[in-house]
């Protein structure tokens, strides 16, 4: 395989690339994060060197040592981000630089060395650029999937003197196939997900590690994901294992989690934006799930909705828990869910104005 210098990195095509009309036929139906391009890129880092062998090539297993830090300590962090095909054929990104900026601060939080933004936004955009042709059209979208993990074979416990950086892409369907439903939440009695001096905030495998036995509870109770309380109290609302929540009140008014412990969606900042440009009133306060049981009961509360980069907004519909259960306004969102949904998806795939700056064209 031919290697080519462009930039810093050095690019080697994949000479068994997926053929035209087989990528075709497997874009009909993509699915979430089954399949994959037939590139990466990687960018390793050893400590007293920094960045180096940056790396666009063909799509591949990594060779790890068994004492591999990252196997038995986690240390690892990762992002989310979509590339979308428009109308003309151009192809475009949503705030890629908040991911960058958040990519930093998890590393931060996990004693890892931070990316510069401008290469793992250059190293974000040469995937896209190589694997363009995997970009599905219509309502799809091609998830990118940044991460950084310890790759030190050393088992003391100590930061790693060595990482991979990593960038894979997953061409996905429209989310909602066969229509939009409203998502029915569990409440976890036991199980939280994050503390105050923890990891919330920081985008780990580990607090998703941690939240699986959760969402294993919810699935046996017929519920599609869980919803976690705070880890002191165990009163005030938090967020889905993998995404922020959202009130509509009677009044107009909207209510949010505030940041801490929960995770910085990127998709929550945006709404919150979108929603205030509008008039709305947004609160980032505590709510607690003794007031949201109330409220969806008096029908104070018309609506709830979660939102994150994968599933963009989605209504929720009932909340079950130990203690009963409640259904939110008519169980199947509403207008103020349906209208931000609409209007930020509009805005990532160039249909709706753009007025922040938001859309960052590859
Ligand atoms: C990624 C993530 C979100 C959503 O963040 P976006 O930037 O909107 O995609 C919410 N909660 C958790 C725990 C997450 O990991």
């Amino acid at each position: 395989m031919a290697a080519e210098q462009t930039s810093r990195f050095t690019v080697t095509r994949n000479s068994q690339a997926v053929a035209a009309d087989q990528r075709a036929l497997l874009l009909e139906d993509p699915g979430f994060g089954r399949l994959f391009t037939d590139h990466m890129v990687t960018i390793r880092y050893t400590e007293g060197q920094g960045w180096h062998s940056h790396k666009v090539e063909p799509r591949a297993p990594f060779q790890l040592d068994p004492a591999c830090a990252v196997l038995h300590y986690a240390q690892e962090i990762f992002e989310g981000m979509k590339a979308y095909r428009l109308e003309d054929g151009s192809i475009a990104m949503f705030r890629p630089e908040e991911n960058a900026r958040r990519f930093a601060e998890s590393a931060e939080r996990m004693a890892m060395p931070a990316i510069p933004e401008e290469l793992f936004m250059e190293a974000v955009e040469q995937l896209v650029k190589i694997d363009a042709d995997w970009i599905p059209g219509g309502e799809g979208s091609l998830y990118l999937r940044p991460f950084l993990f310890a790759s030190e074979a050393f088992l003391g416990v100590r930061p790693s003197n060595e990482y991979i950086f990593c960038v894979i892409a997953s061409p996905a369907g429209a989310y909602f196939k066969g229509g939009k439903k409203a998502v029915t939440l569990w409440v976890s009695d036991h199980y939280t997900r994050a503390a105050r001096g923890g990891t919330g905030a920081a985008k780990c495998g580990g607090n998703y590690a941690a939240s699986l036995v959760a969402q294993k509870e919810a699935i046996q109770h017929g519920c599609d994901q869980v919803v976690f309380l705070d880890a002191a109290e165990n009163k005030w609302v938090e967020e889905l294992g993998g995404m922020n929540v959202f009130f509509v009140m009677d009044d107009g008014s909207i209510i949010t989690p505030p940041l801490g412990t929960i995770l910085p969606g990127i998709t929550r900042n945006s709404i919150i934006t979108l929603a205030r440009a509008k008039g709305i009133d947004v609160r980032e306060e505590l709510y607690s799930f003794a007031q949201w049981r109330e409220d969806a009961t008096s029908g104070r509360m018309r609506e709830a909705f979660a939102c994150g980069t994968a599933a963009v907004v989605t209504a929720i519909g009932t909340v079950k828990s130990t203690g009963g259960d409640f259904t939110i306004g008519n169980g199947d969102g509403g207008l103020v869910t349906e209208s931000l949904r609409a209007e930020l998806t509009g805005i990532q795939r160039g249909a709706v104005a753009d007025p922040a700056g938001w859309v960052h064209m590859v």
